[in-house]
This record gives C-alpha cells, sequence and structure tokens, in this order.
C-alpha cells in the first residue's frame, strides 16, 4: 500500500512519498535533507530550565519562527539562500511553544517559536517557503534546523490530547515531550518509516511507476510504509510485490531522508528483481514499466516522462542508476 493510499485519522497523510510535485532542479546537490548541517542537538539540555533560560537570553542565540510548515526565507546578493532569523530579544517569549533545536559549531544555539502566522517583515525580501522549496535552496545547516522544527511542529498540532486518556497534554523538554497532567504519561515524536526503492532486472533496467493521481506521464520510484512488525527489507519486498507484482530479491540499503508530511523518514533502497513480470494493482499503481537508461533518456527528452525532481530521494536513486543528472525535457526552458 503506498503511503498516499493509507487510511489516517487525518483526512490523508499529505503525500507522504510524494515529493515529485515540485520542479525545483536538485542536481549538484548532494541528498537534500540527509546531510548532518553540523547542529548538535544537545538534547542533554532539554529538561534544564535554567540552561535554557540562559540560552535564550544569550546575544548571540538565533531563533526562527515556523508556521503551517513554512519559515521565512531570504534570497541574498551572493546567489544564496538563508533562513531568516533573529535575535531572541526581537523574538515573541511564548515558551509553550518554543523548541530548542541545538548549537553550532561557532557555539550558536537555535530556537524555534511556533506561531499561528509566520512574521511580517517590512523590507518584503523575505518570503514564506514549506521544506520542498527550500531544502533545495537552504545552506544545510539551516535545512537541517528548518526540517526539525517542522517535524516538532507538525507532531506538537496533531497530538494535543493523551492518547491513554484523552487530557490536554502540555509541551515539555523544550519541545521534544508532551506530558499528560492527569495520567502521567510521556509522549514523544513519532516518526513514521518508510521505504522507497529502485528495483533493476538482470539487464539492468529501473522500474518505474505511476500513481493513479500523479500528473500525466510521472514516472517515479515505488513507495510504501513499514508495517507493524515487519523489517525494512521485507517490506521493501511486499511492496513492490503489491504495487507491480514484481519478485524482488536482494535489497541493498542505500540512505535515508527525513520527510515530514507530517513524519515520515524515508528509507531509501537499491533492489533486485528475480522475475520481472509486472502486474500492477491498478488501484494506488495504475502503470509499471522497465526502463533502460536509454528508454528513460529519450522518453524525458521527448517529454512522455517526467522523472522525479526536486528534493526528494526518489531523484537521487534514479540518478544512482542513471550514472548522471537526469536530462531535462527538450522543449522546457
Ligand atoms: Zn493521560
Amino acid at each position: 500500500m503506498t503511503p498516499d493510499h493509507r487510511p489516517s485519522s487525518a483526512a490523508q497523510r499529505p503525500g507522504t512519498p510524494q515529493p515529485e510535485r515540485t520542479g525545483a532542479a536538485a542536481s549538484g546537490r548532494t541528498l537534500a535533507l540527509t546531510s548532518t548541517g553540523g547542529i548538535d542537538r544537545a538534547s542533554h539540555h532539554r529538561m534544564d530550565e535554567a540552561w535554557l533560560a540562559a540560552a535564550w537570553s544569550h546575544p548571540t542565540t538565533r531563533v526562527f519562527v515556523v508556521s503551517g510548515g513554512q519559515a521565512l526565507i531570504e534570497d541574498k546578493e551572493d546567489g544564496t539562500t538563508e533562513l531568516v532569523t533573529m535575535p531572541s530579544f526581537d523574538a515573541p517569549f511564548t515558551e509553550a511553544h518554543r523548541y530548542f533545536l541545538g548549537i553550532d559549531e561557532d557555539g550558536v544555539r537555535y530556537f524555534a517559536l511556533q506561531k499561528d502566522t509566520l512574521p511580517g517583515r517590512l523590507d518584503d525580501i523575505a518570503r514564506p517557503a514549506g521544506l520542498r522549496e527550500a531544502g533545495v535552496l537552504l545552506s544545510e545547516r539551516d535545512s537541517e534546523l528548518m526540517v526539525h522544527a517542522i517535524g516538532l511542529e507538525n507532531w506538537q498540532r496533531t497530538h494535543r490530547f493523551c492518547s491513554r486518556c484523552g487530557e490536554r497534554t502540555v509541551i515539555a523538554a523544550a519541545g521534544h515531550v508532551r506530558r499528560c497532567p492527569a495520567c502521567g504519561a510521556e509522549h514523544y515524536p513519532r516518526t513514521d518509516p518508510a521505504v522507497i526503492m529502485l528495483v533493476t532486472d538482470d539487464q539492468d533496467r529501473a522500474l518505474l511507476g505511476r500513481q493513479v493521481h500523479w500528473p500525466e506521464g510521472r514516472f517515479s520510484t515505488l513507495a510504501g510504509f513499514v508495517e507493524p512488525g515487519e523489517s525494512i527489507e521485507a517490506a521493501v519486498v511486499r511492496e513492490v510485490g503489491e504495487e507491480s507484482g514484481v519478485r524482488v530479491g536482494s535489497v541493498e540499503y542505500v540512505a535515508s531522508q527525513p520527510w515530514p508530511f507530517p513524519s515520515s523518514l524515508m528509507l531509501g533502497f537499491m533492489a533486485r528483481a528475480t522475475s520481472p513480470d509486472i502486474q500492477v494493482d491498478g488501484d494506488e499503481i495504475e502503470e509499471a514499466r522497465w526502463f533502460s537508461r536509454e528508454d528513460l533518456r529519450a522518453a524525458i527528452e521527448a517529454g512522455e516522462v517526467l522523472p522525479p525532481a526536486g528534493i526528494s530521494i526518489a531523484a537521487r536513486l534514479v540518478e544512482r542508476w542513471y550514472g548522471a543528472p537526469l536530462p531535462r525535457p527538450r522543449h522546457t526552458p
């Protein structure tokens, strides 16, 4: 079952591994969101209110606001893009929604404030952006800060009540715990593992599929959630079988990517088919095809296939097999 189609208490898991909506080109970058940007999360300070208060009021401390999965970013004259941060004395003091994110290599402490709206700016240079856009523009440090803050925000927003007794919970540990005042339960941010895999056959062709509701021509890797009691390797074999009918033998882990839409961790694999016969389920995946490198290049250049793009690990898995950045359609500027 693809993550996009799994029933959920929310109306839908908003596009969990469905990164291909963005058109931003990510070639030239390493895998967005996966690298460590040099931030020490310093989790041992999260329960230390005196330390947190001193860190908050320190003159070098930087704060940014997250709201609804967005933060302010700003394009600089040198062509880079930065997360807009401010000193804490400029930031509204709302302790209940203050997340301590960590300390960078220069000793600067970072906090995020979760607010109902992003702050207005008079200069009009900063703009609100979600991670799909910001993830390909920001430095590794800024990306790491933003993905941490938005992951916390997503969890906080949907876990206000105790799952044991139903009482309203309160934030603790600088945003990393919710505690129930009635029954004493502590709730921690959840991360839902999902597998995403590029399957190849004995001719080294790649299996790409398209989900029913994707734009015409969009093909990407298969993906799905890990189920309770299942290893991630078994999830790869099961998901490929369910969605495409292809049987998979060996499975090789490649890399992971936090995917806070709202709370997934994408685990990327290369997998080898033992039988190439395709039989799509028709429900989640409407078409799957084997592509040689030449097939894929020609189909992309002709505009018949839109490959995965943007911050997603899917694009990196396909490029890993392809051996180079993917070509672009001939007729697109
Ligand atoms: Zn409770």
